[in-house]
């Protein structure tokens, strides 16, 4: 039987601390399916395609070729637990970074574990290396011109300061 793992968010864009998640996500599922959601009304900083190509680009350099193969890019506007339906995941992984994301989290599960109970929510910590890390800082900071090396894979870096400079 093909484990899969749904992993949702925004990645917006992909930072180290998705990475670490991807890769504890890969050691556990033989499939993982990165779910890009979409909010209508939230404008983005990269588009949906960027994200994916960026996803892709980063999984290569730090899994390899052959590991990358089994991460998939999808997204979804619906419920989280339908789009993880959609793609027979048995899994729904998300990281946790700290008290404040379990708090938040264990709601999540309990009502996606209510609506669908066959789908099991599996929570990863983050390795404290990267358990600071949060997109929405990552954004602000390269914003404001800061350097952002430490906290995105090498292939956000230029297209990260090109679109916060624009
Ligand atoms: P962010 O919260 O950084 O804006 P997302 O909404 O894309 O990112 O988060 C998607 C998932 O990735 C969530 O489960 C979130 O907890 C996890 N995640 C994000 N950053 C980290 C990190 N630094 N370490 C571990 N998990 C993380």
């Amino acid at each position: 039987m093909t484990r899969i793992a749904l992993y949702p968010g925004s990645f917006d864009p992909i930072t180290n601390g998705h990475i670490d998640i991807l890769g504890q996500s890969l050691a556990l599922a033989d499939r993982v399916v990165v779910a890009i959601g979409i909010h209508p009304g939230k404008t983005p900083l990269f588009t949906f395609e960027e994200r994916v190509q960026l996803i892709h680009e980063a999984a290569g350099v730090e899994f390899g070729v052959d590991e990358a193969r089994r991460i998939e890019v999808i997204s979804f506007s619906n419920l989280v637990v339908d789009a993880a339906r959609a793609q027979t995941a048995a899994y729904l992984v998300r990281g946790l970074r700290d008290g404040t994301d379990l708090d938040y989290e264990m709601q999540m599960a309990g009502m996606n574990g209510t609506l669908a109970p066959s789908i099991k929510t599996v929570f990863l910590p983050a390795s404290p290396s990267v358990r600071h890390i949060t997109a929405t800082l990552v954004r602000q900071i390269a914003k404001m011109g800061g350097d952002i090396t430490a906290f995105v894979p090498s292939c956000v870096v230029s297209p990260l300061r090109d679109r916060s400079s624009a």
